[in-house]
């Protein structure tokens, strides 16, 4: 089961799909977090990727395409996977599309999770991540079971420097602009499925699993 999930940053795209992969067995290819691996090893990506990161502008396609296709061809993703945070943009689309015509492949599905800019902000501000295996909480409405620490590794979380105040609304800009046009092409594709992302994460699975279950 090959499965993309769109919306908007804050919108639970990275909570829903660490729990579809540990569903399905299948790997939770997280674009955001290959970028900040990348960083934290001090790689040549890492670097040319930093500081559009910090901005909160996307990383030129140029760098993010090659290294998601590079992902995405390990033999884990031979029997699928929950791409999050790609696609980004029309071109990382058109590419990913390509890549997988070129070996009879294609996605199955286009999960868009919908939730008003007004509720993002909200949300992004309590955010919390664990900069060792990337799990990320929400202070109200996913709280870790030991106040500041990751429940799966037990590393210290941090407020990444992308979810401070003053970028999220430049992030949701860059996502209105950027992003926003794949809803589009992916329901002419006729892959895609909107969930409404207001409810709760256990709410939110459940819808996603009903949809899952159709495929
Ligand atoms: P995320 O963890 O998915 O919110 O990603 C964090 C940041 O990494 C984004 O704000 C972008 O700067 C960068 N990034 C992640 N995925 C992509 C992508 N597909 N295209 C361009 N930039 C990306």
């Amino acid at each position: 089961m090959k499965i993309i999930m769109l919306g908007a940053p804050g919108a639970g795209k990275g909570t829903q799909a660490i729990r579809i992969a540990e569903r399905y067995r299948i790997p939770h290819v997280s674009t955001g977090d290959i970028f900040r691996s990348n960083i934290k090893g001090g790689t040549e990506l890492g670097k040319k990727a930093k500081d559009y990161i910090d901005k909160g502008q996307l990383v030129p396609d140029e760098l993010t395409i090659g290294m998601l296709l590079d992902r995405i061809s390990q033999p884990d993703c031979e029997g699928g996977y929950v791409l999050d945070g790609f696609p980004r943009t029309i071109p990382q689309a058109e590419s990913l599309k390509e890549a997988l015509e070129k070996r009879g492949e294609r996605i199955d599905l286009a999960l868009d999770i919908e939730v008003p800019d007004s509720h993002i902000v909200r949300r992004m501000g309590g955010r919390r991540a664990c900069p060792k295996c990337g799990a990320t909480y929400h202070l109200e409405f996913a709280p870790p079971e030991k106040e500041g620490l990751c429940d799966r590794c037990g590393s210290e979380l941090i407020t990444r420097s992308d979810d401070k105040a003053e970028t999220v609304q430049g992030r949701l800009d860059v996502y209105h602009r950027q992003t926003y046009p794949l809803i589009s092409y992916y329901r002419e594709e006729g892959i895609l499925r909107e969930i409404d992302g207001t409810k709760t994460p256990d709410e939110v699975f459940s819808a996603l699993e009903a949809l899952l279950s159709e495929v």
